[in-house]
């Protein structure tokens, strides 16, 4: 049930299996952006808590500890449990997501569900990570290990709070790795009732642990940590970037990035246009456009062009915005001010730059991070809100005549994350699949993401995949033994 008044029980750091204050003894708020008002003043953590954390993590990691000494499948059953109790206290955690991010509280049920099936998917690979017996030259017994490997840093984004969690945790205990994360300033909650779950779960003191505080702090003593051997990162590409450099730069720790996106979705002239329309929209304005594989540019072919404005521009009026409490809204809040204010000056930009604006483009009431869905045709590939990520409400509508025109265009952009094409035309479809430069491609539908398929971009979107068994690969040393036989063996 959508519950406004959750209640927030977890605010500090968690270390260790423990709820501690920061060594600062410094908070921050954490704002429900429906209000702009404070939820809770949570423990603000930087480098000596990050230090902290590494050294409850190496204990946790050290060989003989209990954690080491469990079955690769002991450590299936811990993420099933957890799996088991997300789905037990489901309503508390999407509730804690709804407030905390703003996101619909119907949106964040569907969420943990995506968590609890990531968990469980992982809690299957947990003793099938096998090595390889390799038939090498000269006679010796040679075989491959698949190893740990070893204290992982992981930075989440706020836009999918939980699940962003669960990507990062699932893989960390299927490997037998041990965590230090940290979640968004802006959504810190959720992750904290996350902690107190893997405790119940039964997972061993220090293999996660979870310090909220800003990026620059908290995340720069992740990233530059000389005993961190593997960062995560799922953010913008311009963090990104400062996390490969600091990795590099501290002790070459192994990096992987799943970073920005201004994916196409290519609709040709043989749809049914309400139909396509329909899935062009929810791929632009999932989750209230702050997606990384938002379809933000929808390139539509010149013959049906017009009716596809029209249809598209009548979903986002129709689209309800409102409270994340309210069971008919279908978008909430930005996340934060900063966010809103960054959406409505691409707004602008469009504006000026000659888009037609065919619906939305303003604020709505004045408290909460409010935006009208914002739809935009006549847009051309130079403007700003058709090259830039605006992580908003807003869809930019371009015109083509041609799939190899569309896929050229397609791949004019420094991302590479997802991609997608609406056709009844197989061909098309290949032709369109093969070509694109993109980690995902989905066809006929959007945002098909599963924890059973690997998820990264090309380009500037990323480095490396998650989910599926690529997933697995991020959190592993490959590791060769070669025995001498004696000859003739
Ligand atoms: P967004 O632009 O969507 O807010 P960011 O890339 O800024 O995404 O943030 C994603 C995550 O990266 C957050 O947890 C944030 O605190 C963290 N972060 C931001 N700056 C840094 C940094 N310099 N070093 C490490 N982590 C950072």
């Amino acid at each position: 049930m959508a519950n406004p008044n959750v209640e927030v029980k977890y605010t500090k750091l968690f270390i260790n299996n423990k709820f501690v204050d920061a060594v600062s003894g410094k908070t921050f708020p954490s704002i429900n952006p429906a209000t702009g008002k404070v939820i809770a003043q949570v423990a603000e953590g930087d480098k000596a808590d990050i230090d902290f954390a590494v050294a409850a993590a190496k204990e946790a990691f050290k060989r003989g500890s209990e954690y080491r000494k469990l079955d690769a499948s002991a450590r299936g059953k811990l993420l099933w449990k957890l799996a088991d109790l997300f789905e037990r206290d489901i309503n508390i955690l999407a509730n804690l997501e709804a407030l905390d991010n703003g996101k619909p509280f119907q949106k964040a049920i569907f969420d943990v569900y995506g968590c609890v099936a990531t968990f469980r998917y992982f809690a299957g690979w947990c003793d099938k990570a096998c090595g390889k017996t390799v038939p090498v030259d000269g006679g010796n017994f040679a075989y491959t290990r698949k190893e740990p490997v070893g204290i992982v840093g992981q930075i989440i984004p706020w836009n999918y709070p939980l699940l962003m969690l669960a990507w990062k945790w699932a893989p960390v205990l299927a490997t037998g790795c041990v965590s230090v994360l940290k979640p968004a300033e802006q959504t810190p909650l959720s992750a904290l009732h996350a902690c107190n779950l893997a405790v119940e779960a039964g997972i061993p003191a220090g293999v996660l642990n979870v310090v909220n505080g800003y990026g620059p702090t908290a995340g720069g003593a992740i990233t530059s940590h000389p005993e961190i051997t593997k960062v995560a990162f799922t953010g913008s590409t311009e963090v990104g970037r400062i996390i490969a450099k600091a990795a590099a730069d501290s002790n070459l720790k192994k990096v992987s990035l799943e970073l920005g996106g201004k994916s196409p979705l290519v609709v040709m002239d043989d749809v049914e246009i309400s139909e396509a329309a329909k899935i062009a929209h929810e791929a632009c304005f999932e989750n209230h456009g702050q997606c990384c594989c938002a379809g933000t540019r929808t390139f539509v072919h010149e013959k049906i062009f017009d009716a596809f404005v029209a249809e598209s521009t009548r979903l986002a009026r129709e689209r309800k915005v409102g409270s994340p409490f309210d069971a008919s809204v279908q978008q909430g809040p930005q996340v934060d001010d900063e966010s809103f204010t960054k959406v409505l000056s691409y707004i602008e930009s469009g504006k000026k730059e000659g888009a037609k604006l065919q619906v939305g483009g303003n604020r709505i009431g004045n408290c909460g991070y409010f935006i009208e869905p914002t739809v935009f045709s006549d847009v051309t590939d130079n403007m700003f809100i058709a090259k830039e990520e605006i992580f908003g409400p807003v869809q930019s509508i371009l015109k083509f005549k041609t799939l190899d025109e569309a896929i050229e265009r397609a791949n004019a952009t420094t991302y590479g994350l997802a991609a997608g094409i609406l056709t009844h035309n197989l061909e098309n479809a290949l032709i369109f699949s093969n070509a694109v430069e993109a980690g995902s491609v989905w066809v006929n539908c959007f945002l098909a993401i599963t924890p059973q398929t690997p998820f990264g971009g090309y380009k500037q979107s990323g480095l490396g995949r998650e989910c599926g068994e690529e997933g697995m690969e991020l959190y592993q040393e490959t590791k060769t033994v070669s025995i001498k036989l004696p000859i003739n063996h």
